[in-house]
């Protein structure tokens, strides 16, 4: 299967992709943890990603499109794949068409994920995530055992840059302007499916569960 999670941040598409990934057996592609590892490991990439993260803007098409590239071209990729934060404009989508077309494969669902803005904000506020392993909590909805420490691996949580509410509220206006109308684009095409991500996380996956029953 090879699956797009679309939403907006703080919607619950990592917490949804690391369940999907290990029921289905699929890689679990997230650009934004492929950027901020690349940033950790202070690469040319992350040099250049830093800056616009930080703030809440996108990175530019043409960096995204290149990573991609080259991840969909690796082998654990043969059998299918989940795409988390990719794509997120309208030129990464026609780039992710084209890409797939050309090794004879094609999208089956894109999972859009639906959340308002009033519980958008209270998940982004209150993430913390594992500096080590890059596992993702609440604060109130999904707390670790520990007081901040990653039930996992025992690293230590930490709130991400771009959770901080200036970035925030432009994470928000951005994805209204640049990632909203790939609803309309994918709807188009006849492979949305929405999902209504104000449940609590196992019952949002129950609901995947069963849409992705027709497509297995
Ligand atoms: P995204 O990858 O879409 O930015 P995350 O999966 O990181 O979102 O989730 C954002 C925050 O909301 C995290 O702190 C996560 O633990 C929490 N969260 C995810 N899904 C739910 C849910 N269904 N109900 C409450 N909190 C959730
Ligand atoms: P995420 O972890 O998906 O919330 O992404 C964090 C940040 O990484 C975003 O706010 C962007 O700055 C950057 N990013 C991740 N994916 C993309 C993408 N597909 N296009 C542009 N920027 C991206």
């Amino acid at each position: 299967m090879n699956i797009v999670l679309l939403g907006p941040p703080g919607a619950g598409k990592g917490t949804q992709a690391k369940k999907i990934s290990e029921y289905y057996s699929l890689p679990h592609i997230s650009t934004g943890d492929i950027l901020r590892e690349n940033i950790s490991n202070n690469t040319a990439l992350g040099l250049k990603a830093k800056s616009y993260m930080s703030i809440g803007e996108l990175v530019p098409d043409e960096l995204l499109i290149t990573i991609i590239r080259e991840r969909l071209s690796r082998s654990d990729c043969s059998k299918g794949f989940l795409l988390d934060g990719y794509p997120r404009t309208v030129p990464q989508a026609d780039a992710l068409q084209m890409i797939l077309t050309e090794a004879e494969k094609k999208l089956d669902v894109v999972l859009n994920i639906d959340v308002s803005d009033e519980e958008l904000i209270k998940r982004m506020s209150g993430r913390r995530v594992c500096g080590t392993c890059g596992a993702s909590y609440h604060l109130v909805f999904n707390p670790p055992k520990k007081d901040m420490i990653c039930d996992k691996c025992g690293g230590k949580l930490l709130q991400r840059e771009d959770d901080k509410p200036e970035a925030i509220r432009n994470r928000l206006m951005v994805y209204k302007k640049q990632t909203q109308p790939l609803i309309e684009y994918y709807a188009k095409k006849g492979i949305l499916r929405t999902v209504d991500g104000g449940k609590d996380i196992q019952q949002i996956f129950e609901d995947i569960k069963k849409i992705l029953e027709n497509y297995d």
